[in-house]
């Protein structure tokens, strides 16, 4: 492909003024009336010419820039460099303009925009956090969530105009959005479209932005919505609120809302999956004797029926009164795990009492035998062995 650039003389970002000049000073030097009419003066003469109709015309020099030679024959089809396989020559624009090229024709992606692009886009979705009470967990409730998004601008309405004003069409463009380009790909010659650098490919253009928002058409603001707090939600659990979230620039539709919950930990229970499980001391005459102790749970006062001869560790299920789960409709149970109180402190009349008992029941000298079941211990090691 012939050099034009260094045919007149100039760099390749010469200006048109100074293509111009480098024209008019080469065409005086070279110009067979001068020069003389030999064949080479002749053809030197035409290709400073041909060199300037390309590099002096916008859309020419655009094409031979992405390595097309408009004079060339064929429409810069392969040009007189001989072409490759598939048809393009070794001046070929780069790859990254083929698939632009490729990309554009098939899908009219960003590089090949076809029209304006609308300023007005959803905007993004957000996260705020609520901490529940246990209970509301477990029944369920209303809670107000009050948080900071970006709100429609009410000045404008997001039409990003001051008041009494309106969006005008881009001259650069016309209105269109775009500027078209041309470049050369395995396809052949593609034409591509590119964004308006005027307008930023709107078509049009905000001449007096709205000064409450600055020309964004929302602003940033507190906002509050009503959460309805389902039964059974457990910490890290989400619920999406449609349309709640922050409005889009120049009053695009609003994002959704996600509400995150974190149930605060109760002072008493302490979540199981679907169980509660809760931990009651009661003291060693109690667990001996037997006894109905009445306990405050989430459904209110339950009776516990503790059994003569309870052990330390016996586990008391309460059916119904645990925490429950999302969608689902049965709760889980509350498990009261009895911690046996051994009395300390004792007067001297106790600890007549407590005499008395051992010596009754031959307690006063305990049998020194290990237990081979029962306690803690006992319980690790049937872990560690794998019992
Ligand atoms: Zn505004
Ligand atoms: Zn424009």
């Amino acid at each position: 492909m012939n050099d034009y650039y260094a045919i007149l003389g100039v760099a390749k970002g010469a200006s048109p003024e100074e293509v111009k000049l480098a024209y008019r000073k080469a065409s005086r030097n070279h110009h067979p009336d001068i020069v003389g009419h030999t064949p080479q003066a002749e053809e030197e003469f035409k290709r400073i010419n041909a060199a300037y109709e390309v590099l002096s015309d916008p859309k020419k020099r655009e094409m031979y820039d992405l390595g097309v030679d408009p004079l060339a024959p064929g429409g810069g089809q392969g040009g007189a460099q001989g072409a490759g396989p598939f048809g393009f020559s070794g001046s070929f624009a780069g790859f990254g303009d083929i698939f632009e090229a490729m990309f554009s024709a098939a899908a009219g992606g960003a590089a090949g925009q076809s029209g304006p692009l609308t300023r007005a886009s959803r905007g993004r979705d957000q996260l705020e956090r609520l901490t529940v009470e246990l209970d509301e967990a477990v029944f369920g409730g209303v809670h107000e969530v009050s948080y900071s998004t970006h709100l429609t601008c009410a000045s404008c309405q997001g039409s990003c105009c001051a008041p009494g004003t309106a969006p005008t069409r881009c001259s650069a463009c016309q209105g269109r959005g775009v500027r078209e380009r041309l470049v050369r790909s395995l396809l052949g010659t593609v034409r591509t479209m590119d964004p308006c650098r005027q307008c930023q490919g709107f078509g049009t253009i905000i001449a007096s932005p709205c000064p409450e928002c600055s020309g964004q058409g929302r602003v940033r603001g507190q906002a509050a919505v009503e959460v309805n707090v389902p039964a059974g939600v457990d910490t890290g659990n989400r619920l999406r609120m449609v349309g709640k979230g922050e409005v889009g620039p120049a009053g695009g539709p609003a994002a959704d809302l996600y509400i995150e919950f974190r149930v605060k930990r109760h002072p008493d229970f302490i979540r199981d999956g679907d169980n509660l499980l809760a931990t009651l001391p009661i003291p060693m005459t109690a667990a001996a004797l037997g006894a109905a102790i009445v306990i405050e749970t989430l459904d209110g006062p339950r009776e516990v029926d503790v059994k003569p001869g309870s052990q330390p560790g016996t586990v008391i299920t309460l059916e119904g009164l645990g925490a429950g789960r999302l969608n689902q409709r049965t709760r889980g149970d509350l498990r009261v795990e009895l911690d046996v109180q051994v009395p300390t402190g004792l007067d001297d009349s106790q600890r007549e009492l407590l005499r008395r008992l051992a010596l009754e029941r031959h307690e006063e000298r305990p049998e020194a035998r290990f237990a081979s079941t029962g306690g803690v211990f006992s319980r690790l090691k049937d872990k560690l062995t794998g019992k």
